[in-house]
């Protein structure tokens, strides 16, 4: 942070506000991180393309002193001319639709993205931060995952694009951390869900909760076996504000450890949104993981950290969202991808 001193009006001496950029800050995640950081008075700088990520996220943030918006594409060349304290490389389409409609905007923003924003933060001196996945394990053959786990990914099947961005982007990372100094982080989120996902994104919690407000049958893929652990977004955002206010430079998995089989979910979606719409089994996609739950080992003891926020509250929290969006978008699922 330049430490020189601003004059205010009243002539008193005051320090300047820490600057934050975030790519992809108009994204589901992205989103609450901006308003995280303004709200512990940072400056803040969203960059998205809005190809994933939405205006509606961030619009209560326009206006607000410190905050600025910058419609561009990370994966050309990247330049902000104020100082920056910290860039968070949050830029990715992030659920298993998004990255097989954009196989190949996921792949370059998880490389050349990367590799911008590395260079952006070597140039300003900025701490970086790197949003990567517990994607990068595939479908693992240790449970749970420890960080020290090195996968189990398929490089060419249609989760490949994301699952090797992201491994591409973790190598990066620490190549600018050791060749340059960079002084760099990475997250490895898990499965994380709250208001503000959209509701065609194709990911099991907006497909079911949806289905289950519509009185449409929720789509378990496969027999419903495989199993995810949903972490509440505020619970994740808390995890990355202490990551970069920590000082360890490898990997962190982020993610709530309550495991939980697929059917299962679906059937405390439908307890949460007093639906009895039926369950119906459609086939498994492609190198589906079979399991997920992050080992938070690393994070209890680093950053003291852990997830508050139970799978009952937060479907408390988050279905008067979808709710509400079924009524903006009247009902219609095939009307939601333009208007989202
Ligand atoms: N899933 C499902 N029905 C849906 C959407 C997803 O059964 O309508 C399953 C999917 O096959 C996976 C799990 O739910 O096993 C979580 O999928 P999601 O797309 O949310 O994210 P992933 O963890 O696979 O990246």
């Amino acid at each position: 942070m330049i430490l020189n001193t601003l004059v205010s009006e009243r002539g008193e001496a005051t320090m300047p506000k820490s600057r934050v950029l975030i790519t992809g800050g108009a994204g589901f995640i992205g989103s609450y991180l901006a308003e995280l950081f303004m709200d512990r008075d940072w400056e803040v700088v969203v960059m998205d393309n809005l190809i994933t990520g939405n205006l509606e996220n961030i619009e209560h943030l326009f206006g607000k002193q410190g905050f600025q918006f910058i419609e561009q594409d990370v994966t050309e060349y990247i330049h902000h001319s104020g100082s920056l304290d910290a860039i968070l490389h949050f830029a990715s389409p992030a659920s298993p639709i998004d990255y097989q409609l954009y196989p190949i905007q996921t792949l370059k923003v998880g490389s050349l993205g990367t590799h911008k924003a590395l260079g952006l933060a070597r140039s300003s001196g900025a701490k970086f931060l790197l949003a990567s996945t517990s994607e990068v394990y595939g479908d693992p053959l240790i449970h749970p995952q420890p960080e020290s786990y090195w996968g189990n990914v398929n490089p060419i099947g249609v989760r490949g694009v994301y699952d090797e961005a992201k491994r591409f982007a973790e190598a990066m990372t620490l190549a600018y951390h050791r060749a340059h100094g960079v002084d760099t982080r990475i997250v490895r989120i898990f499965n994380t869900y709250g208001s503000r996902m959209r509701l065609n994104d194709g990911r099991a919690l907006p497909n079911f909760v949806c289905q289950a407000i519509r009185g449409e049958p929720l789509t378990i893929y496969g027999d419903g076996s495989q199993t995810r652990s949903f972490c509440h977004v505020s619970d994740l955002v808390e995890g990355v504000w202490k990551l970069l206010h920590s000082n360890t430079h490898q990997p962190v998995n982020l993610g709530n450890p309550t495991e939980i089989p697929i059917v299962d979910f679906a059937r405390k979606v439908l307890a949460a949104t007093e639906s009895d719409s039926d369950l119906v089994h459609e086939t498994l996609p492609e190198d589906d993981p079979r399991v997920r739950q992050p080992d938070i080992s690393r994070a209890r003891e680093i950053l003291e950290w852990e997830p508050k926020v139970t799978l009952e509250e937060g479907l408390r929290l988050t279905v008067p969202y979808f709710e509400q969006k079924i009524r903006e978008t009247g009902n219609d699922s095939t009307a939601v991808r333009e208007s989202d």
